[in-house]
């Protein structure tokens, strides 16, 4: 026993030593060393039931993820598979990759609403999930309660509502502004509400190691929605991008331009969210707003596939938001399967 307890005084003064190392060590990193790690398991926003909202998020070099929304997982898993996008996770005999990170590598989910093109994966997924959170803000956690996990349109694999409880997931109500960490993972989320026609939505700021992304799910612009939430997100997140620790938004884009306003249905196009991230750049530097986003990172999420023939909405996108960029930002589109180490 003695020398038991001997190892263990030993190994907490090695802990300490490394994690007085590794507080030292960040400031030191270079710039370029990537602090988030995401795997892309759904990027459309309609039509395709197989590419649904869905972002696997860790802080780089950890195994440990949330899901930003749960549109479509297994189809995402098995393209991410395929495009070697899981190779770092350790194999199991007995399970194929795509449930070994489903069930043992994603700690919880951050739902932006109720919409089905967000929640459709963690629902037909649940049967063979892992248990897990759930969290969202009160009104979402409601609508999965009440009208999802109910049932009437799926078991309850919950802690809350009709019936039976299942208890695989657990509900995490999430207070808009408010910090919190994400159990499992070196996460911290802090939420924040959204206009989104006539469903709300939410914006969730993650943070590692003192760096941010800014993930929004569903959203209007402000003039649209007759609302003041982007106004106030902005403001919150202005602070971040001034310092440098803000280092990548991930944006929703969900129709081409043009596209009569009244019509978006609680959606951006690429000049609506150019004139969102202008109003950004007006907090982050009044003086000087056309370099204040300079080389910042936004990700280009939800884009809606229509069914017409020969035309790629993805690539007309990228090509409006590209003419759009007087602001120096680095827009991406990201793709079903991608890792994105940022
Ligand atoms: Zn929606
Ligand atoms: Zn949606």
């Amino acid at each position: 026993m003695g020398i038991v307890g001997h190892s263990k005084t030993t190994l907490a003064v090695w802990i300490s030593i490394l994690l007085a190392l590794g507080v030292a060590g960040r400031g030191a990193v270079a710039a370029d060393t990537p602090v988030f790690d995401v795997i892309v398991l759904g990027s459309g926003g309609g039509m395709d039931e197989s590419n649904l909202s869905a972002y696997l998020l860790a802080p780089a070099g950890d195994s440990a993820y949330v899901a930003l929304d749960a549109g479509t997982l297994t189809a995402g898993l098995r393209r991410a598979r395929e495009a070697g996008s899981l190779a770092h996770f350790p194999a199991d005999a007995e399970l194929p990759p795509e449930a070994v990170v489903l069930r043992r590598h994603v700690k919880a989910y951050l739902i932006s609403h109720g919409h089905l093109d967000h929640v459709a994966g963690m629902a037909i997924g649940a049967p063979d999930d892992g248990a897990k959170d759930i969290l969202a803000l009160p009104a979402t956690i409601d609508v999965l309660r009440d009208h999802l996990f109910n049932w009437q349109v799926w078991p309850n694999f919950a802690d809350e509502g009709a019936g039976l409880l299942l208890k695989k997931y657990r509900y995490v109500r999430l207070q808009p502004g408010e910090p919190r960490p994400i159990a499992g993972t070196g996460l911290q989320v802090t939420p924040f509400e959204l206009c989104h026609a006539e469903s709300g939505s939410a914006a969730f700021l993650l943070e590692a190691q003192g760096r941010y992304v800014l993930y929004l799910g569903d959203t209007g612009p402000d003039a649209v929605e007759h609302c003041d939430k982007l106004a106030r997100l902005w403001r919150e997140v202005a602070p971040l991008v001034r310092e440098g620790r803000l280092l990548g938004v991930f944006m929703e884009v969900s129709y081409a331009d043009p596209r009569d306003a009244a019509q978006l249905y609680g959606h951006l196009s690429p000049s609506w969210l150019m004139k969102e991230l202008r109003n950004l750049a007006d907090q982050v530097n009044g003086e000087q707003p056309t370099e204040a986003l300079r080389g910042l990172k936004v990700f280009a999420t939800h884009i809606k596939p229509k069914l017409r023939n020969g035309l790629v909405v993805e690539e007309e996108i990228a090509t409006q938001l590209k003419a759009l960029n007087n602001l120096g930002v680095e827009f991406a589109v990201p793709k079903q399967g991608q890792r994105i180490l940022f």
